[in-house]
């Protein structure tokens, strides 16, 4: 083989290898999913593996999350196959200020009237589209959307039934957010968490020219504060992080124990906090 051939392969070969996974995650990532009942007054509504969450009340909506920019329609119709509308959504929350789960939030916001409440941290990336991401930006992956209402850590977002508490656990972002809640069913209390996961993009930097200040520290404290939840029911920013395709299939009928596993969760979090640490380690090496 000569050497442009040679070089040619190696490309292929790279394309091959990154390429093919990149395509399948979006396929994944825009494929549609039924709508299905988490528990209580917590809907999934997102695609196959991107996760957005409705939680319903009688003076209104909470929507956590979006898919692309492509996803309204999705979400849209995912809202309306449950008998609810996208128009009584009045608080938009999100979970982490990356594209994949916040690029249709301005459209969404213009829709319906509804506020955005982020924490401090990623307010301003989604304010400027994610230009300030320090690990993503240095451009617009996402359509910005202004940010109405600072929230932070132990705060209880109420809105009609809903009493929601935002834990902030930072670190994928500086601003991520996990939000925990009670519902009760059948007679029983559930604790319900939305957690967002300490996975560390690729390229990610924790403690030798950290990603950004502080950050090592940031994964430290969600693993923390995520080991330390009474968890009986979780589900996460990815279908695949919470093992939605293994508990649930479409049309099943809503049970409220579908989505109890309170090991699976403490499971999770070991798991990354342990890349967490294997990358501290490789890093000093
Ligand atoms: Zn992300």
């Amino acid at each position: 083989m000569n050497v442009d051939l040679r070089r040619l392969a190696v490309t292929a070969l790279l394309v091959l290898a990154v390429g093919a996974p990149i395509v399948a995650q979006r396929e994944a990532w825009t494929r549609p999913f039924p709508a299905h009942r988490v528990i209580g007054n917590l809907y999934a509504v997102g695609t196959y593996d991107l996760a957005v969450f409705l939680l319903t009340s009688d003076e209104g909506h909470i929507l956590i999350n979006t898919g692309l920019d492509d996803s309204t329609v999705l979400i849209r119709e995912n809202i309306q196959s449950l008998g609810f509308r996208l128009e009584d959504v009045k608080i938009l929350l999100q979970m982490q200020a990356h594209w994949d789960h916040t690029a249709a939030l301005a459209e969404i916001k213009q829709i319906t009237g509804a506020e955005m409440w982020a924490t401090a941290a990623d307010a301003p990336v989604l304010e400027d589209g994610g230009f300030s991401d320090p690990h993503f930006g240095g451009r617009e992956s996402f359509t910005p959307v202004e940010v109405d209402k600072i929230i932070a850590d132990g705060e209880v977002i109420e809105l009609g039934e809903i009493r929601l508490t935002v834990l902030e656990t930072p670190g994928h972002t500086a601003g991520s957010s996990s939000y925990t809640m009670r519902v009760r069913e059948d007679g029983r209390d559930y604790n319900v968490a939305i957690a967002n996961m300490g996975t560390i993009n690729p390229g990610k930097q924790l403690v030798v020219d950290p990603t950004y200040p502080g950050v090592a520290d940031d994964f430290a404290e969600t693993f923390r504060k995520q080991k330390a939840l009474e968890v009986d029911v979780w589900v996460a920013a990815h279908g695949s992080q919470y093992g939605l395709h293994g508990k649930y299939e479409a049309g099943q009928d809503y049970r409220p124990d579908t989505f109890v596993d309170p090991q699976g969760f403490l499971a999770a979090v070991e798991r990354l906090e342990r890349i967490y640490l294997e990358q501290i380690a490789a890093e000093r090496r």
